[in-house]
């Protein structure tokens, strides 16, 4: 995915799900900064149902904002970090900027009284970060 390069310490970090309608194939996109605002309502593409995020869903949201910016202030260590997993007859080493940048984080939170499968993009700030 090419996209612009964000300004210095700004975290892009994306977050979709799948519209609750039956039938609808939506998936609605937003970007993480934008539940910040009070009045930001999630909209699907395709069926135009409105989602309201809650003040709880919303306070989550925004902590995970948080988390991805300390992470992002954290990325010249981390680059140099490995996760060790014991495996049978050994040991593999997880390139901790590999766990950043190429696995989807998945996050399951209520939404309304439904629970609702987040999918977090979250971009490195640059392309050299991460060898
Ligand atoms: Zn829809």
């Amino acid at each position: 995915m090419k996209s612009a390069v964000p300004a210095p310490g700004e975290a892009k970090a994306k977050i979709d799900f799948r519209c609750l309608t039956e039938d609808c194939t939506g998936v609605i996109e937003f970007n993480l900064r934008e539940i910040a605002d009070r009045d930001f309502q999630a909209v699907c593409p395709v069926c135009h149902r409105a989602y309201a995020l809650d003040a709880a869903l919303r306070d989550k949201l925004e902590r995970m904002m948080k988390l991805i910016e300390a992470l992002r202030n954290s990325e010249d260590i981390l680059g140099d970090s490995v996760v060790s997993v014991n495996v049978a007859g050994g040991e593999v080493r997880v390139p901790y900027a590999l766990l950043l940048t190429r696995l989807n984080t998945l996050i399951t939170l209520n939404l309304g009284d439904t629970p609702t499968d987040f999918h977090l993009w979250v971009e490195p700030s640059s392309p050299e970060t991460f060898r």
